[in-house]
């Protein structure tokens, strides 16, 4: 019989003097190098999340370079917009390989019978849950490391985050290799190297998600200032618990 202790990774361990100290070496490096000390140090416990958006895509194609057959997942929440499915058509026939697909425990459907229609507009924080929050659990179970797209001029509640921080919630070290990153850096990359890209980014719509919670925003309006249009709600939940 597997002793399970012997799974146990080191990692679990780190203390806060661990992660202070990586982080004051991390926050100094380069997106690919802290790629390359994730994919090193975490091996096959790394899973790399994307939505699809124009961050996530550069994230993706930075992984693959250094780790071609690395886990990579996405919560498809069944409020996709056609033009994201599309994308995600367009994202594997790029790479030639198949992206992990993780689903809610219920259906659009499902949850509709069960909490009542339209749940993003009455309770979109129980919608993201739902959706979103318990999903990515799923995603990451046997994972010892959540690689994010996020970044620091997203949002007024990403600008702290760290190179890499001990997510209590998931029980993973969540890595944040782009943190550094502006929009315009990012878009100079996808163009340079010519990744296929969501069509509704040149339809002023900067941040996607699921279609009900997602509008174009407005010249000089914030990134995200799209999502969630109209309801106290800033963060889906993902990024809110370390
Ligand atoms: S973004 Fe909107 S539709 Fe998507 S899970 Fe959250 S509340 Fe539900």
């Amino acid at each position: 019989m597997p002793n399970a202790y012997a799974a146990v990774p080191s990692f679990l361990q780190w203390s806060h003097l661990v992660f202070s100290r990586l982080n004051a070496r991390l926050e100094q490096e380069s997106a690919e190098d802290i790629i390359a000390w994730a994919v090193e140090t975490f091996g096959p416990g790394l899973a790399v999340g994307t939505s699809f958006g124009a961050s996530g895509l550069v994230l993706v194609d930075l992984v693959l370079r250094v780790q071609p057959d690395a886990d990579i997942f996405y919560i498809d929440t069944g409020f996709f917009f056609p033009e994201t499915e599309t994308l995600i058509a367009q994202v594997q026939d790029h790479y030639q390989r198949s992206l992990r697909r993780v689903t809610p425990a219920l259906s659009v459907e499902a949850q509709g019978a069960q909490h009542g229609p339209a749940l993003y507009q009455r309770d979109p924080d129980m919608c993201c849950y739902l959706r979103k929050v318990e999903p990515l659990q799923t995603a990451l179970d046997g994972s010892t490391a959540w690689v994010t797209a996020i970044r620091r001029d997203q949002a007024s509640t990403r600008r702290r985050t760290p190179a890499v921080v001990w997510n209590e919630r998931y029980a993973v070290v969540k890595v944040a290799p782009l943190i550094h990153w502006q929009e315009a850096e990012i878009w100079q990359y996808i163009h340079s190297h010519k990744l296929p890209y969501n069509e509704l980014h040149d339809r002023n719509y900067p941040s996607i998600g699921c279609w009900p919670c997602t509008r174009p925003v407005q010249s000089g309006e914030d990134l995200r200032a799209g999502r969630w249009q109209g309801q106290d709600k800033v963060e889906c939940g993902l990024h809110l618990v370390r």
